[in-house]
């Protein structure tokens, strides 16, 4: 028996295998602290659940069209003129399982075998692997000065003969930064100058702090839709904390979004409908849940923060948004797989490998769940690793004693 060479390169989502790992733990009675997650802990809005159940109560749940009923992709139209200021028509825009299928769409609708795809790092860990699903070739951008943000230059540096896409993802996802309007503006003036085409993803953008405003990455083209290679994805998922419903969407030109949304009807035939109506619910919905959430957000981000600061030997960057903070630990390890796994071990607190997101030494610390496991979770950490901490720790009734240093 063999498997195809396209399944043995693809690499599990190590942060879905995570959630997995803890939930395992958890029902063995484990006291395990997830900062690894990457959902937000508030519940899906009430106009979300309306427009959900009032379908599901029709008993009428057909297919719909692969990209998404008339009525959800309305609702996206009216969000994109009121956040991007642009106007489109039903054909500029398709919705998706997620996020994660607008982009896996886009890729596909684009690349030809061998073509190479450019993005940051660190990265989301599912570019690389979807940019090779989609038979492409994965290029990641280090910033030679160790910074979470390459310059234009460095992205330029990276475009070769076989370039065809850029994919940024801002505030980004490990590291919490947002790229300045200077780099966006330099990307999109990039991509435009190259025809390359640029996948901008915005499943944070909402999600910013200290008075930042989202950034428009159409304030920096001067194209006509139609003529743009811009691909603005976005999704309910993170904004209205409804990651279980699945529901994602991109915008670009007609040319592009008619082929993402036939690649979609041979895959999915698109979106399950009961998520579709209550991505509608939520979007057309009163929005004051977004705001709760940022600030709930913004106030972990800092109660992290404050605890990291306390912490020698660790360096970490105030994150501007969502929920993902990237500190080095390399002075303690420099394996972070091997950091990963023996604070789990150790202390039960789930942490993601930075290796995973193209950069070693860093562990991803996620801030989306509460103040108290953020706290608790923190201190396990520097329980574990510094020697300066107290000897011993509780982990609920249980006494640990430290002796590996
Ligand atoms: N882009 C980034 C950067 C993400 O972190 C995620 C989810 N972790 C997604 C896209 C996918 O979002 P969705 O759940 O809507 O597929």
């Amino acid at each position: 028996m063999s498997l195809s060479q396209m399944a043995r390169s693809i690499h599990e989502s190590v942060t879905l295998k995570l959630n997995q790992t803890a939930a395992q733990l958890r029902e063995r009675g484990e006291p395990v602290i997830h900062l690894g997650g990457g959902e937000p802990k508030s519940k899906t809005p009430i106009d979300a659940i309306v427009g959900c159940t009032a379908v599901l109560n029709s008993g009428d749940i057909k297919y719909t069209p692969a990209d998404g009923i008339p009525a959800l992709k309305k609702a996206i139209i009216r969000y994109t003129e009121e956040h991007y200021g642009r106007q489109v028509r039903p054909e500029n825009v398709v919705a998706s399982c997620g996020a994660k299928q607008a982009i896996m769409a886009a890729l596909i609708a684009i690349l030809d075998p061998k073509d190479e795809v450019i993005y940051p790092t660190p990265y989301w860990v599912s570019y690389p692997e979807m940019v090779k699903l989609a038979g492409g070739v994965p290029v990641a951008v280090t910033a030679e000065d160790g910074s979470f943000q390459p310059t234009v230059d460095e992205m330029a540096a990276a475009v070769g003969s076989y370039t065809k896409a850029i994919i940024l993802n801002s505030p980004n996802n490990p590291s919490g930064v947002m790229y300045s309007r200077e780099f966006i503006s330099g990307v999109v003036d990039l991509a435009a100058r190259k025809s390359l085409w640029l996948i901008m993803d915005d499943t944070y953008n909402r999600l910013v702090f200290d008075g930042r405003a989202p950034i428009n990455c159409y304030d920096f083209s001067s194209q006509e839709l139609e003529q743009s290679q811009l691909i603005v994805v976005n999704c309910v998922s993170k904004m209205y904390a409804m990651t279980g419903f699945r529901i994602g969407w991109a915008v670009g030109n007609r040319e592009v979004i008619g082929a993402m949304a036939t690649i979609q009807s041979q895959q999915t035939s698109g979106p399950a409908t009961p998520s579709q109506w209550a991505a509608v619910g939520a979007l057309n919905g009163v929005q004051n849940s977004i705001e709760a959430l940022r600030l709930t957000l913004e106030n972990n981000r800092n109660i992290l923060m404050d605890r990291l600061s306390t912490f020698p030997g660790v360096a970490a960057t105030r994150p501007a948004g969502p929920f993902y903070c990237f500190p080095d630990f390399s002075s303690y390890e420099k394996s972070s797989q091997k950091l990963a796994e023996f604070l789990l071990q150790k202390v039960r607190v789930v942490t993601v490998p930075g290796k995973e997101f193209g950069m070693e030494g860093h562990l991803r610390i996620s801030f989306c769940g509460t103040a108290r496991e953020i706290t608790e979770g923190i201190e396990r950490i520097r329980w574990a690793l510094d020697p300066t901490a107290p000897n011993e720790l509780y982990l609920g009734d249980r006494r640990l004693v430290r002796d590996w240093m």
